[in-house]
């Protein structure tokens, strides 16, 4: 007869590691709250409102017809594009499924038991879930008004440190930090630690921090980047890291064969290509926190100002501004997960979409949250 359930029989810093909480996918909260799919808004997981590049697209579509070949495991062709707009070298690029698939044999290769990660407290959380997946320990640091505290980190860093996670803008509080105190942070940090810099969210930024230099000096640097925020391709699960060859080596040992699948390689090949997409995703995102900002203000609401394409916002009781809106067919984030619990994050959407959220909340702060 069985007698040992199977939590008993898992690795024991599997169990140690919550399981992370994504935003409702429309279909689900369509099917929940029997309204029509095409009227919910989604404004939870920071995608991109203008849908895919449509030049990533196309060059997806086209791929489909070829699905029942493997993919060309090495992602060669994306690598060598990557390499040219980045003016990097092929070999100093890996690609991941999503670039939390690269974090994710960042920490299998570099973290486990008797070493410790450190990041900060409301950091995305896919670094303390991989890190605790691997049976190592997540130091997290508290922020200084929402903004990574970069001399806490270094002084949180210790012998057993391998691995150190700064995402600029970070996601969920929107902060980014400088680049002259991101570049002094790096030149700092011990000779042994592998400095993780995520720039998921660069395309947004006017001038994003360029360690490449650092990388080519050789400090121990690996910056990741996505597909799934400004190119539009969150469902194709695409990204990928860069760094010194000899790093890509090491996590090409813990890359699971063909870890990313055909379509994914096609659309990123074509998304890098689409420069007036990402220019007018650029666009509508600064209109978008504008208008969003304003509509905030207006309605005496507190906000952290966002280099992200997301803002957030402090509410007297999110649980009910939640419920709310989520009454009225509009998605945004909870941040229980984030130790943020009076927080929402709302992505910025088009203007259309934008109006409806802050009209939604206007109405709710009338009649105190209490139905919808
Ligand atoms: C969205 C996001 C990612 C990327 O996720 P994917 O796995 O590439 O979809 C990485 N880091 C941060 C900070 C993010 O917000």
């Amino acid at each position: 007869m069985p007698n040992r359930s199977y939590h008993e029989l898992a690795v024991p810093h599997v169990l140690s590691k919550g399981v992370y909480e994504p935003g409702k996918p429309i279909e689900i909260v369509a099917l929940e709250s029997g309204k029509d799919a095409a009227s919910i808004l989604k404004l939870a997981s920071n995608e991109n409102p203008l849908g895919p590049s449509p030049l990533g697209l196309a060059r997806a579509r086209e791929a489909l017809g070829d699905v029942s070949q493997y993919p060309e495991d090495s992602a060669w062709f994306l690598r060598e594009k990557i390499a040219e707009k980045r003016d990097l070298d092929p070999a100093e690029v890996i690609v991941g499924h999503g670039s939390s698939g690269v974090i994710e044999m960042l920490c299998q290769a570099f973290a486990g038991p008797g070493r410790t990660v450190v990041t900060g407290e409301h950091a995305f959380i896919a670094y303390k879930l991989f890190t605790l997946q691997q049976g190592a320990q997540i130091v997290e640091v508290p922020l200084r008004e929402f903004r990574h505290d970069l001399e806490a980190m270094l002084a949180a860093v210790r012998p057993d440190t391998s691995l150190v996670f700064l995402p600029s803008p970070n996601n969920p509080t929107g902060t980014a930090n400088t680049a002259p105190e991101i570049v002094a942070f790096a030149k700092a940090l011990p000779e042994k630690v592998i400095f993780c810099f995520d720039e998921a969210y660069a395309e947004y930024l006017d001038d994003p921090v360029d360690l490449r230099p650092l990388i080519a000096a050789g400090r121990k640097i690996f910056c990741t980047r996505t597909f799934s925020k400004i190119f539009g391709l969150a469902g194709l699960r695409i990204g990928y890291g860069y760094g010194d060859r000899e790093l890509i080596r090491v996590l090409h040992q813990v890359r699971p064969p063909f870890n990313v699948n055909s379509a994914a390689l096609a659309a990123a090949l074509g998304a890098l290509e689409d420069d007036d997409y990402v220019a007018r995703s650029r666009t509508v995102n600064r209109e978008g926190l504008t208008q969003l900002y304003t509509g905030l203000k207006d309605l005496g609401l507190d906000y952290v100002p966002s280099a992200g394409n997301f803002v957030l916002v402090r509410f007297e009781d999110s649980g009910k501004v939640f419920q709310y809106l989520y009454k009225d067919g509009i998605i945004v984030r909870p941040l229980q997960g984030y130790a943020l619990p009076d927080h929402l994050r709302i992505s910025v959407g088009k203007f259309d979409q934008n109006r409806r959220l802050l009209d939604a909340l206007a109405r709710g702060a009338e009649r105190g949250f209490a139905g919808a």
